[in-house]
């Protein structure tokens, strides 16, 4: 698979009265057309965070202090606001967390579909209706709900209809944030299996972010994990839940209920991630670490890669020794 996307040290601030909070630091990926990435972290690991600057939607207090973000060549961080405008929905679209917050409830859902042909296409009238009649249909819902309004529909529906106005114009990249959030656990299914039949019919990749590592298990290719602003494991969604390598990693799994195997006891993480205005010295997990080495506390461990995998840990790159 060819990169469609390529991330290089992304670094996005948080202003604050206490001084800059490091929110994104230093993260760089591949996406590869086609391919379905899951970013998984606690709240407020900064995932969100980087989908927004991946997308140039960061607005005040936050700021992309560094990096490169390059879609098919072009780095759009060097875009003027005109420029990214013809890049986005064509190219790459964003699904919102929360839909009912997303959708405009005055305007019916086919209004909403139509104003974004209208802004992005010279299509007719014709054409326009056609097309948000064929989405809606696409993600299962009869097109009779053009004229409804987002307070008329399920939530698991609304969140269906941001994913067919993502799809309006055939994007190459759908980034979706916690879009299944706000739904039951059936709905959740039922929305992720629905994304991976669109992936197959339509070939695009996505760049999905999430708390709840349950939600991508069966449905991405490869999960990166963040914590505190830093990817600290890439790898295959398999390899990364089969054999988990950072010590973070292991915590998030352990936090969440398997359908598969024996019944277990969950168990959280202790303690609270680190100030992002005064980050610690070294490994940034090292004040909740079950493993931690005196090491850990005063070198900040790289992000190495080794067979595919890539882990930010001390215990797999011992430069105490
Ligand atoms: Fe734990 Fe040290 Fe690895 Fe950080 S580098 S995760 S503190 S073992």
């Amino acid at each position: 698979m060819s990169s469609l996307l390529s991330v290089r040290d992304l670094r996005v601030d948080y202003e604050t009265p206490a001084g800059p909070a490091r929110a994104v630091s230093g993260v760089s990926f591949d996406l590869a057309r086609g391919e379905f990435l899951a970013i998984v972290g606690e709240s407020g690991c900064g995932k969100s965070t980087m989908l927004f600057a991946i997308a140039q939607l960061l607005t005040y207090p936050a700021s992309q202090v560094g990096g490169t973000v390059t879609f098919e060549g072009v780095d759009l961080t060097t875009l003027r606001p005109e420029e990214l405008r013809q890049h986005r929905w064509r190219d790459f679209s964003v699904v919102m967390q929360s839909a009912m917050n997303a959708l405009n409830p005055t305007m019916s859902i086919g209004a909403q579909l139509a104003d974004v042909c209208r802004a992005h296409t010279d299509w007719d009238a014709a054409r326009i209706t056609q097309r948000c009649a064929e989405v809606l249909a696409m993600v299962s819902i009869d097109p009779a709900h053009l004229k409804s309004y987002p307070f008329q529909l399920s939530g698991g529906m609304r969140q269906r209809a941001m994913i067919a106005m993502a799809l309006l114009l055939e994007p190459k990249l759908v980034i979706m944030d916690e879009p299944t959030s706000a739904l039951d656990v059936v709905a959740q299914r039922s929305l992720m299996r629905q994304v991976q039949a669109l992936r197959e019919q339509l070939g695009f990749s996505v760049l999905f972010v999430t708390h709840d590592m349950s939600v991508v298990s069966h449905f991405s290719d490869r999960l990166a994990v963040m914590y505190a602003g830093e990817v600290v494991e890439m790898g295959s969604t398999r390899a990364v839940f089969d054999d988990p390598q950072h010590p973070y990693s292991h915590g998030l799994m352990d936090a969440f209920p398997s359908l598969l195997g024996a019944p277990r006891v969950l168990t959280g993480i202790a303690g609270n991630p680190p100030s992002l205005v005064n980050p610690p010295g070294g490994c940034l997990f090292a004040a909740r670490c079950a493993q931690v080495m005196d090491v850990c506390r005063s070198v900040h461990p790289e992000l190495l890669e080794e067979d595919g995998r890539t882990v930010r840990c001390h215990l797999f790159h011992p430069v105490a020794s």
